[in-house]
């Protein structure tokens, strides 16, 4: 029997602002991979930018890929222009939606109460938030990595979370496409820092919700950062754009 308590792995793949209508070749081969290889212990994710869910998500229709978003609205819906709703996103097909990534947090100026707030509206429309915390190159030179994080933490992850609609992704915004990668044993140390935090949060429940690493995974390093203590995944972002590069990460969890 399987412990309820016991994460379920995930790779997830974030295409950020790149993806055109031919790119779904690409879902096509990482299907094709997965449907031929040895059925691996994770879940898959792919998130294309907002134009491909829907065509990706009916491509995705009967593998078992899933597809997401990188980003949602707050509000249910209304006068914002330009913006897509969680609901919108459920609408499409997807099946996650990553929130808080730096990236947003740095060029959106998005503080963590807006992130719990996206996270809030993701969890409304059925969906499951992968909310992204991390510490800057400077926070963590002054040995703040795990202030930094654990108030992000704190203040990102709305009441409602369980395992069942909740993934944390830990990415060090120093790691993020810079091919640089913390030690397994600093990945280790947030992840049961963060762990912790959910436990001391939510009981012993805390202990189902998946932690994702992020930040510079790829083939050659997955197998050895996916077993560091508490990590149950990746949030990759440039090594997911293309099937072999993504299948070789997910490779690390196929026995
Ligand atoms: C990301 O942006 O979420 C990410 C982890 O990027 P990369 O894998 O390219 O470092």
């Amino acid at each position: 029997m399987t412990d309820p308590l016991q994460p379920t792995p995930l790779t997830a793949g974030n295409w950020k602002m790149n993806g055109l209508s031919a790119s779904t070749g690409e879902l096509a081969a990482l299907i094709h991979a997965v449907n031929t290889k040895t059925a691996p212990t994770c879940g898959i994710l792919i998130c294309p930018p907002y134009t491909l869910i829907a065509a990706m998500a009916a491509q995705a229709a009967g593998s078992t890929v899933m597809i997401g978003a990188q980003d949602c609205h707050a509000a249910y819906s209304g006068a914002h222009t330009g913006d897509i709703s969680a609901d919108m996103i459920a609408d499409a097909g997807a099946t996650h939606i990553i929130v808080g990534h730096s990236e947003r947090r740095a060029d959106h100026g998005e503080s963590s109460e807006l992130v719990k707030a996206k996270a809030v509206a993701t969890h409304q429309a059925g969906l499951i938030a992968i909310i992204c915390v991390g510490e800057t190159d400077a926070e963590r030179d002054a040995g703040k990595t795990l202030e930094v994080v654990g108030d992000q933490i704190a203040r990102s992850i709305p009441d409602g979370s369980a395992a069942e609609n909740t993934i944390i992704a830990y990415e060090p915004v120093w790691a993020i496409g810079t091919g640089r990668t913390p030690t397994v044993e600093d990945v280790a140390d947030v992840h049961s820092a963060i762990r912790s935090a959910l436990v001391a949060r939510f009981g012993a429940s805390g202990q189902a919700f998946a932690l994702l690493y992020g930040g510079s995974v790829k083939p050659s390093n997955a197998s050895e950062l996916m077993a560091a203590a508490n990590v149950n995944g990746a949030l990759v972002g440039g090594a997911s754009l293309k099937a072999t590069d993504f299948d070789g990460i997910i490779d690390a969890y196929r026995v």
